[in-house]
């Protein structure tokens, strides 16, 4: 330490010091620069979009903007999926959400509203050639696209015989409707509106404009130190003609009137807690629960076997002599392993009856048939791959010997190499079973109501996110450890040593 004199432990202290202040994203004055996490949810044009940079922008993101410079604060956002946010507030991993959020009574239970920001509504979306749905009553027994968790999901629970169909965003439902595969689409109305008159959605039409009036604020966690600044910012740009400014770039309008504070404050909250009433949240969620886990199992089961089948062609394909034939299984393998189920899942159920549209004829996809054609095209991938190394793992001289003992080669498979080399795909079969179980998540995408999308749809009802998906998480463990186990008497049941 020779040498370490005053001077060197004071530029020490500095250089800590301003890693310290760096760190932890302090300044000097508390009052420039804190930064605010904002959650939004950047599918709901013209409020919050993703533009061609990749940036959030729309009527919501330059009004918070303007509502941080005029409140001497910074904002950092955060996309979240929309049934997301009250949880991520009630979880306070965001301090504040923007995004076209509607001030209800239940929600302003458990979240702190600004004053309204937007005036808004739900509006009815149908296809330009139905004549048939024409005010809120005529939408029974009808086939409905929502939103999760929006209160366009809530206006549509109450119409009797409605078929409710769940998307994760507002386009996606849209979309729906503009592939034939629902009839109508409740949602906020100067979305669907933006939506039609910018041409991205053709042959759709809105009726019933504004079948509800309802008000956006800004969310932040139950009673947050922030929302006094929020309110703050917010009356500056609406006083200072900031407010009117932004509304003309995007809705080439003047903006109404909006009341000073939002229609349900100071709500004492939901918060019951306890352990008592987290058990009776998810005794009372079970019921549901199940119905999802039957929907999960039947789409695992229908999509194994129709994999299994596809799967075991193309494993052998993979074997022929011929190197062309090899080829096309080869490719198969390639592009099913090597692009996201995700997006093989969009490409068939909204990019295959698109397409058929362009091309000028109409078709639609049960989501059943969609979802089970994804996933069992994905797994015979798979199951391609487990199938061939399990005809190579049998050695050669056993062929050699079945045919220099007269079988043909139909033969030497059926009755030499197939049953020693299924005994070995068993386990990872079972493997690719346990993963296809879990990949039928990623169906809810498409609005099918199964396990996941349950648990979804009763967190978006009752906000408690924990419990419920702790409950997902438990029954699909309960699926797993079935499925492992049935498969381990399998592999048992099939070994001969073991059997006899
Ligand atoms: N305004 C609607 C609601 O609050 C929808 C908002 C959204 O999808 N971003 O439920």
């Amino acid at each position: 330490m020779a040498g370490f004199g005053f001077v060197g432990w004071l530029r020490l202290f500095v250089v800590v010091g301003w890693s310290f202040l760096l760190l932890t994203g302090c300044s000097v004055n508390p009052s420039v620069g804190k930064t605010l996490r904002v959650a939004n949810e950047p599918a709901f044009p013209p409020f919050e979009f993703l533009g061609s940079e990749g940036k959030s922008q729309g009527f919501s993101i330059d009004l918070m903007n303007a509502i941080a410079q005029a409140a001497n604060f910074k904002v950092d956002f955060q996309s979240v999926p929309f049934d997301g946010i009250i949880p991520a507030l009630q979880a306070k991993t965001v301090d504040a959400a923007i995004s076209s959020m509607t001030i209800t009574e239940e929600r302003a239970k458990t979240v702190s509203f600004s004053r309204p920001y937007f005036k808004a509504g739900l509006a009815i979306a149908v296809r330009t050639d139905n004549q048939e749905i024409t005010n809120f009553d005529s939408l029974k027994n009808k086939r409905i696209a929502v939103q999760i968790g929006t209160t366009g999901a809530k206006k549509a629970q109450g119409i009797p015989g409605a078929q409710i169909r769940s998307f994760d965003s507002a386009p996606i439902a849209l979309q729906e409707l503009a592939n034939g595969n629902v009839d109508a689409v409740i949602n906020d109305a100067p979305v669907t509106l933006y939506a039609i008159s910018t041409g991205n959605l053709k042959g759709l039409k809105v009726v019933e404009q504004l079948l509800t009036e309802e008000y956006y604020g800004i969310a932040t966690p139950k009673n947050s130190v922030n929302l006094a600044l929020i309110n703050d910012g917010l009356n500056r740009v609406l006083s200072n003609g900031t407010y009117s400014q932004i509304y003309q770039k995007w809705f080439k309008a003047d903006p109404p009137n909006l009341p000073a504070k939002s229609p349900f404050e100071n709500q004492s909250g939901a918060g019951e807690s306890g352990i008592f009433t987290s058990v009776g949240i998810i005794l009372r969620s079970f019921p549901a629960l199940l119905q999802g886990a039957l929907v999960t199992l039947q789409l695992t089961v229908l999509s194994v076997v129709l994999g299994l089948v596809g799967g075991s062609l193309i494993g052998i394909i993979r074997l022929s002599r011929t190197k062309s034939v090899r080829w096309v299984a080869r490719a198969y393998v390639d592009f099913f392993r090597g692009t996201p189920l995700l997006v093989q899942i969009f490409m068939i159920y909204f990019g295959l009856p698109a397409i058929a549209q362009e091309l000028g004829f109409t078709f639609s996809f049960n989501p059943l048939a969609a979802g089970v054609l994804a996933l069992s095209l994905n797994s015979a991938a798979y199951i391609a791959e487990i199938v061939r190394a399990g005809i190579q793992s049998i050695e050669p001289g056993q062929a050699e010997a079945s045919q220099s003992l007269g079988l043909s080669s139909v033969q030497t498979m059926r009755y030499v190499i197939f049953p020693q080399a299924f005994r070995r795909m068993i386990p990872p079969l079972g493997n690719e079973f346990i993963s296809l179980l879990k990949d039928t998540s990623l169906v809810a995408i498409i609005g099918f109501q199964e396990l996941f999308r349950k648990g979804q749809l009763i967190v978006a009802d009752n906000y408690r996110a924990f419990e419920i998906y702790a409950a997902v998480a438990v029954v699909y463990l309960c699926l797993t450890l079935l499925s492992s186990q049935a498969f381990s008497r399998l592999e048992a049941w099939m070994n001969p040593v073991k059997r006899s």
